[in-house]
């Protein structure tokens, strides 16, 4: 079942597809043709089962057969790396601590991390801000990158990408991914498709080069770090055909919010997307990883395209070696996963777009789905803020911007965006144009090479000009390190002036960019910059005025885009695919990060000092959570859309929270006390900060901040984790009971780490986001469904009977609510459980418990 192709590169073997599936390869979605391909190569014993199962889907669309798949590689970013990191050199001690040999646990994959997740926005509007942010960087995660040097010693495979080299995304389009790889096996050279997981939802975005790859927890990338597959049902496959073309003066930015609308109007929740159909071909690799990227908020678990000219032009675009470029084609022609524009796989089901049909648009004020037309914004701002805008504070009107940032992996990494952007600042500066002094400008590209193209074609002196100078090459604004507001911003928000972002990211839920910004309008690069010079978001900017220019005349935002030829010429003259290795190559050489000490031993010698990086407790062969019958009291009771950010905030860390007063008892400075992301390594800081965000409401204290909860057997309130340690020492389950949608938005494995460390047995919901849910059962902690009609809002003095003894994938839970009158009310529950595989993990207490035990059986 294989076959031989001749490259430029030689002699390559490749499975054949044709053999394996023959008849009906064509009819197979290609996400499923990767999926086979990995299948007979990775585990041939399993085909003949695979393809009767595939038989199936193609009948029906869906199916109920599991499948194992085996990435090629992991992708792991700075955040999401060292909790993971914490777990492995716990576990080690484990291991240790029971007669075993720690270096046995060894990932068996290679891992891709990026220094990219910590770099705040202190510094901004001025020269040397970039300098600035990433020297406070290194000071303030010190200990945390030390950990990440020892694992770069300590665990081969593990390669981490120092502060500098570009956000993870960015850096696995333009470096890492090979779309079709080469492996030595049995002495041959065997040609596969590249394939990946990430600890980061917005993975996908690499499904913009046909490299197959989803988001998934930490826990769950742990678990195949140490060789165990990624156990799914065959996904079900939702195919967008896209005809026509985009019109002049429409972006992949407003592609991606038109489909990011389309699919949650159509309720997507975590099948595979793919894209196929005419209008395909006309989209570049650039926009196509753009529209990938927001796949987890349009709800799905890819947003594939397949792989083609386009893709191949990408590569060779971002310096990938001609002879590679060749390969490529050629593997994906041989093994049938070339895309073909006339063809309409068999999907599950089907939606339409028309790419004419598409128009410059914001999103927004609270979620990236809800797209709006540019007229609607300041009213749609307005209608959430619950009242007129009337107030004026410090000079700074009601629907002020506060921040307006070039940000984010989506939207930094296309250099058509980044010229649109600095056109836009090109035609500003020439009329004498400036944002207002309250406006928080910044621009931070996912790639070093940015800068290159920016300086070359003189637009960076224009960005620079207008306060967009660059400030990292990292997360930033995007995650919530956007830094200080201006003072007068400030002021003025606190006192009651309505103010929002505008950002080029792909999220806005409140408070994510900023804890004191409940409002976010996602836009284009270059809207970010041209709407910004009018300080506030303005009714219908394309009619009105959104500033003067130096004599006084009116400027109109139509004055102020670029039109696509002018983009064109831009993108052509100055783009040099060398810039990209190379500037890579340079940032890689970042001294202080070379400078930086790390132990060298198996095992990680902890500081019992450190209020960074602390041992946790779950990483343990003891006593863990487990499914089973018992009585719980509602820990929380929470609504809907309660999201990732919610649960576990990844924002600053404020000094008069729990979080914060605990880090302050154990000598760290009040003013500096980095944000929640950077605190993953320490358990005792990230579980006192669960559910730190105001907006998280619990109606067990009548809809106040779930950070405060009531302990029901003396109905005294207080805050979260004290509760939860008083149930925990009167030896009470709890249970944590939530709306639709709980967990939308990132892979945040401490949105479910801390929940498992409150004591709580089990999430029952309405609906669960699929990551969150794996990372649910990855800690051990069983995620039920209800009826969405079924009523369930228990009270404080309810108590909550569950019978969890025996969990099936989708099976019955029983469920009974029981009043202080003796009443009992049963509701219909399922356990929000997949495969067979997730109930051994339940039943061993979790992903953690459930690896030691592998490891200690050798
Ligand atoms: S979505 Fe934002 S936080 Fe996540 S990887 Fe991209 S830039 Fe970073």
């Amino acid at each position: 079942m294989a076959q031989r192709i001749e490259t430029a590169e030689g002699t390559v073997r490749l499975v054949s597809l044709g053999d394996a599936f023959p008849g009906r390869l064509e009819r197979l979605p290609v996400v499923l043709r990767i999926l086979l391909e990995n299948v007979a190569r990775r585990d041939p014993g399993r085909l003949a089962a695979f393809t009767e199962a595939l038989d199936r889907w193609l009948d029906e669309g869906t199916s109920e057969a599991e499948v194992d798949f085996h990435p090629s590689r992991v992708l792991m970013h700075d955040t999401t790396c060292v909790p993971a990191l914490v777990d492995i050199a716990a576990m080690r001690d484990a291991i240790a601590e029971a007669g075993g040999d720690p270096a046995a646990l060894t990932p068996v994959l290679p891992v891709d991390v990026s220094v990219d997740h910590s770099v705040a926005v202190d510094w901004y509007g001025r020269p040397g801000a970039r300098e600035h942010n990433m020297r406070r960087e290194m000071e303030r995660n010190g200990e945390r990158y030390r950990l990440m040097k020892w694992a770069t010693a300590a665990l081969p495979g593990v390669r981490v990408h120092p502060p500098g080299t570009g956000i993870m995304h960015t850096l696995n389009l333009e470096q890492l991914a090979t779309v079709i790889g080469i492996e030595e096996r049995d002495g041959e050279r065997w040609a596969a498709p590249d394939t990946l997981i990430g600890t980061d939802s917005h993975t996908p975005m690499i499904n913009g080069i046909g490299v197959l790859a989803w988001g998934v927890g930490g826990l769950e990338a742990e678990s195949v770090l140490f060789g165990m597959p990624v156990t799914l049902r065959i996904p079900d496959v939702v195919g967008v055909r896209l005809t026509g073309r985009l019109r002049p003066g429409v972006l992949s930015t407003d592609l991606a919010l038109e489909v990011t609308h389309l699919l949650r109007r159509h309720a997507i929740a975590g099948e595979f997307v793919e894209f196929f159909g005419a209008g395909v071909s006309s989209l570049t690799g650039g926009d196509r990883a753009v529209v990938a990227n927001m796949a987890p908020e349009y709800g799905a678990s890819t947003g594939f395209f397949p792989i083609d000219a386009q893709t191949v032009a990408y590569l060779r675009e971002t310096g990938r070696p001609a002879g590679h470029c060749a390969l490529v084609e050629a593997a994906a022609k041989a093994l049938g996963l070339w895309f073909d524009p006339a063809a309409a796989p068999r999907y599950s089901r089907v939606l339409d777009l028309d790419l004419a049909g598409v128009e410059p648009l914001l999103a927004g004020p609270r979620r990236p789905q809800d797209k709006l037309p540019l007229a609607a914004a300041a009213a749609a701002l307005e209608a959430a803020s619950g009242r007129p805008f009337t107030r004026e504070a410090q000079g700074i009107p009601d629907g002020a911007i506060a921040i307006a940032a070039i940000t984010s992996c989506t939207n930094t990494s296309d250099r058509r965006l980044l010229a649109a952007a600095g056109l836009v600042a090109r035609k500003a500066r020439r009329l004498g144009l400036r944002p207002p002094a309250w406006v928080k400008t910044s621009l931070a590209p996912g790639s070093p090479s940015a800068e290159r193209f920016l300086s070359a074609s003189g637009l960076l002196a224009d960005l620079e000009a207008l306060g967009f100078g660059i400030v990292g090459h990292g997360c930033t604004t995007c995650i919530g390190n956007s830094g200080p507001l201006h003072p007068d911003m400030a002021g003025a928000i606190a006192g009651g002036t309505v103010a929002s972002a505008l950002l080029s990211g792909n999220r806005n839920f409140p408070g994510r960019v900023h804890p004191s910004l409940q409002f976010g309008f996602l836009a284009s690069p270059p809207l970010v910059v041209a709407l910004s010079l009018a300080g506030r978001i303005v009714p219908d900017p394309m009619k009105a005025e959104i500033a003067r220019d130096a004599d006084g005349a009116p400027v109109r935002l139509r004055d102020l885009l670029a039109c696509d030829a002018e983009i064109d010429a831009v993108v052509r003259e100055f783009s040099n695919p060398r810039d990209i290795p190379e500037a890579f190559a340079q940032a890689a050489i970042y001294e202080p990060w070379q400078r930086l000490e790390a132990p060298r031993a198996a095992r990680f010698p902890w500081a019992e000092a450190s209020t960074y990086i602390r041992r946790p407790p779950f990483a343990a062969a003891g006593p863990a959570n487990r499914p089973g019958a018992y009585t719980a009291h509602p820990l929380l009771v929470l609504g809907d859309d309660m999201t990732t950010d919610h649960i576990s905030p990844a924002g600053q860390i404020a000094a008069g929270s729990v979080a914060g007063r605990h880090l302050v008892e154990r000598g760290d400075p009040p003013t500096d006390l980095n944000v929640y992301a950077a605190r993953r390594g320490n358990w005792q800081a990230m579980v006192r900060g669960l559910f730190d965000n105001p907006t998280a409401a619990n109606a067990l204290v009548g809809g106040r901040p779930a950070s405060r909860t009531v302990h029901a057997p003396t109905l005294e309130e207080g805050p979260l984790w004290d509760i939860a340690e008083r149930y925990r020492a009167e030896g009470r389950a709890v249970v944590l009971v939530a709306g639709e949608r709980y967990g939308t938005g990132s892979s945040r494995d401490w949105a479910a780490k801390g929940v498992a460390l409150l004591g709580v047995r089990a999430v029952i919901a309405r609906s669960f986001e699929r990551i969150h849910r794996t990372n649910l059962v990855g800690m051990g902690v069983l995620p039920i469904v209800i009826d969405r009609d079924t009523p369930f809002l228990p009270e404080a003095t309810d108590r909550i009977e569950i019978d969890a003894t025996r969990v099936e994938p989708r099976g019955p839970i029983s469920v009974s609510l029981l009043r202080p009158d003796g009443s009992r009310r049963p509701v219909a529950g399922r356990a929000a459980v997949e495969t067979d595989r997730e109930v051994a993990i339940l039943q061993a207490g979790g992903m953690i418990p459930a690896i030691l035990a592998a490891t200690l059986q050798g």
